[in-house]
């Protein structure tokens, strides 16, 4: 890619938003007026039943660099955001909310980022939550520190949004992804590559309102956990096996005492033994299903097992296998050098 003949597709999800378009527009058209390659915007319509579509296709008329996708009905952010993903042509995307909490100067500084210091995935941070009530503060918060306990591999950093500008080879990398449950920042995450954060402050929504509310984050925030991990499903046979210990303990305790000290209700020692036995034993059994369901879990996503960032190979002296020869150039085989 040529860097000063660079091609980005701003990714705009929107669902009823008519009264956030216009202002979108002009605030991102000034704002990327300084940058030195070509863009696009491509909104995603994700079933509006205002009037979003029209208003987007009276900016089509005016603006050639206006692309608009339409969904046949409300599939939620993260499914507007994979159909934008799969049709965007730039070589590089952001998906951008329309609402302007996004703020659109800061693109430049993903650009920057990305052409000068080769980064594959530049995402913002947002420092400063005080617009945000104190509850989505809060649970917020408790959100990036479960996910992150919960999967072992996939860190989404805290406080990152969808707000990022990422890179072709990873979007065709994300493009791969066959699952249908589609929590994308556990996607980028899961994808790797270089990545960078820059900080900003998360301003309010400019025009019309929220369209998420606390159910919808709670099922949101669920999704997620629950497509990146499997912990859920198998931490039975461990907690199984803690109250297996301590119940034999106790077993062992009131077993020794009705030995000892006769029994004051007949038959508690007995059914307690059993109570406590088959309890532990049942939680250890689920725990063991739950091993083989997250492997039928994690089979049926499908992803692929790996991604591959380059190959270096020295295609020269033609040396395939085993020693290749220091002073021969390597080079790779999709192209990283060329930026
Ligand atoms: N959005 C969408 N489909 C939905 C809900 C939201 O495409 O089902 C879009 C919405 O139009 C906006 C972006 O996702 O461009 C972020 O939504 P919002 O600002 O309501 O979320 P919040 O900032 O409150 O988390
Ligand atoms: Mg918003």
């Amino acid at each position: 890619m040529d860097k000063n003949n660079y091609f980005i597709t701003l990714l705009v999800p929107v669902y009823n938003e008519h009264e956030a378009i216009n202002s979108f527009y002009v605030e991102v058209t000034k704002a990327l007026s300084e940058i030195e390659g070509h863009y696009e915007i491509m909104f995603v319509n994700d079933g509006s039943r205002d009037d979003t579509v029209e208003i987007i296709k009276k900016l089509i008329e005016k603006d050639k660099r206006i692309a608009l996708v339409n969904l046949s009905r409300n599939f939620g952010k993260e499914a507007a955001m994979t159909a934008g993903l799969r049709h965007a042509s730039g070589d590089a995307v952001v998906p951008i909310d329309v609402d302007l909490q996004d703020p659109p100067h800061l693109i430049l500084d993903f650009v920057k980022a990305w052409l000068d210091k080769d980064y594959d995935m530049v995402y913002g941070i947002r420092v400063d939550r005080s617009k945000d009530t104190p509850m989505k503060r809060l649970t917020a918060g408790a959100f990036y520190r479960v996910f992150n306990v919960m999967t072992n591999k996939v860190h989404i950093p805290v406080n990152a949004g969808d707000f990022r500008l990422i890179d072709r080879r990873v979007i065709d990398a994300i493009n791969q992804l066959p699952e249908r449950n589609r929590f994308m920042k556990g996607i980028f995450a899961w994808a790797g590559f270089s990545s960078y954060g820059i900080p900003y402050e998360r301003p309010e929504r400019q025009e019309g309102s929220s369209k998420f509310n606390y159910w919808k984050l709670w099922n949101f925030a669920l999704d997620g956990i629950v497509s990146f991990s499997s912990m859920p499903l198998r931490v039975w046979s461990y907690i199984g096996g803690m109250l297996g210990i301590i119940a034999s303990c106790y077993m062992i305790y009131i077993f020794t005492k009705t030995l000892i000290n006769g029994s004051d209700v007949p038959g508690y020692a007995s059914i307690m033994c059993a109570v406590l036995f088959l309890g532990s034993v049942q939680l250890i059994s689920i725990g063991i299903l739950g091993e083989y369901i997250s492997r039928i879990f994690i089979e049926v996503k499908n992803r692929p097992v790996y991604i591959l960032e380059n190959i270096y190979r020295n295609v020269k002296s033609g040396v395939k296998h085993g020693h290749v020869e220091q002073e021969v150039e390597l080079t790779s085989e999709n192209d990283v050098n060329d930026r």
